[in-house]
């Protein structure tokens, strides 16, 4: 029998809105919880980190943003040290954001050029290339990179693929099968809602189309329906649980994210709707269950999960569902998933 896959993912990022949170608390400290759980079980993952946010701290002249990178630098080295691998995420974002010095706080409310299509094939080109340099020490040059769009908003992909192509970022993990989402005043946006029916797969430069002779690989993010006992089971730990404070978030920023809407349902909505993303922040040791019966009947699970959103409870979700499914040896390295599902 063909051994199951457990993708574990991270977005490694601040807030995105008027209050962007700290260092310590949005990205050190969460990250550091989790990776001790992903060390227990010898698990590994990818951290997607927001490049341009890092480009930002180095060119701001502040003894803050100074030290924050510093820490960030070394949190990397760990990560990689441990197994895990460093990919690239890009949030355009990040070129109109500012910064107070007096609040250590970033602004990061102008959402015109979130997605990388908003941007010149110029400005494309500087982006990309600065991601890459900016994560040089902590990528494998040798192999092929791998991203994720900031936002899922990856289409048109070929809009940079020709750049993609030339620093070797070959594999896309942004299609959310089955979602889709408009953004700000509709300048961008992305539809997954007919994802091909195999989960990895070779594209050229529409993540939507499988070329098996395509340079880039899609690796896609696939969610699963809450539904019957476990919805309500669910809904009832929720209820009981919510004010105790291991259901508080560790990130001291707040977001005004995008509002993704799944085909088959309304708003993405944690606990009230069924289709759900596999999500450490949405995780709880009792929704754990729900997740371990979705593992024992299917092959694929990709957790997309962020740092700046994590609980106790979220975090003690992991480690159940891990300690479930760990004796059963699920293939967690996305290079041997590759290896076992395009040939
Ligand atoms: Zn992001």
């Amino acid at each position: 029998m063909k051994p199951k896959e457990v993708l574990l993912t991270f977005d490694y990022e601040l807030f995105l809105g008027t209050k962007s949170g700290t260092v310590e608390n949005c990205l050190l400290k969460p990250t550091q919880l989790v990776l001790d759980i992903l060390k227990t079980y010898q698990a590994k993952s990818v951290f997607f980190i927001d490049t341009l946010y890092l480009c930002r701290l180095e060119k701001e002249n502040s003894s803050q943003c100074k030290s924050d990178l510093t820490s960030i630098y070394k949190q990397l080295e760990t990560i990689v040290e441990q197994g895990h691998t460093i990919g690239i995420h890009i949030h355009p974002h990040w070129l109109d954001a500012t910064f107070s010095n007096s609040l250590n706080n970033w602004n990061g409310e102008n959402k015109t050029r979130f997605a990388l299509s908003n941007l010149n094939q110029e400005e494309i080109n500087h982006v990309v290339s600065e991601s890459v340099r900016i994560l040089k020490p902590f990528l494998d040059l040798n192999d092929n990179l791998t991203y994720r769009a900031g936002g899922f908003y990856c289409q048109p992909f070929s809009s940079f693929a020709p750049i993609f192509q030339k620093h070797k970022i070959l594999i896309d993990f942004s299609v959310m099968r089955g979602y889709k989402s408009t953004g700000y005043q509709g300048l961008y946006s992305f539809d997954f809602s007919n994802p091909p029916s195999k989960f990895i797969y070779r594209f050229n430069d529409n993540p939507l189309l499988i070329d098996d002779s395509g340079a880039f690989t899609e690796i896609s993010v696939n969610s699963f329906k809450l539904q019957g006992i476990s919805k309500i089971r669910n809904s009832i730990y929720y209820r009981r649980n919510k004010e105790k404070p291991n259901f508080k978030r560790m990130g001291d920023g707040s977001g005004s994210g995008n509002i993704i809407a799944h085909k088959n349902k309304g708003f993405l909505n944690q606990y009230l709707i069924n289709d759900q993303t596999f999500s450490v922040e949405l995780l709880n040791p009792e929704l754990a269950r729900a997740y371990t019966k979705f593992y024992n009947s299917n092959s694929y699970i990709h957790f997309v999960s962020h740092p700046k959103l994590f609980t106790k409870n979220g975090l003690e979700g992991l480690n159940t569902f891990l300690s479930n499914i760990i004796n059963d040896n699920p293939i967690f390295d996305y290079r041997t998933m590759i290896k076992n599902n395009i040939t």
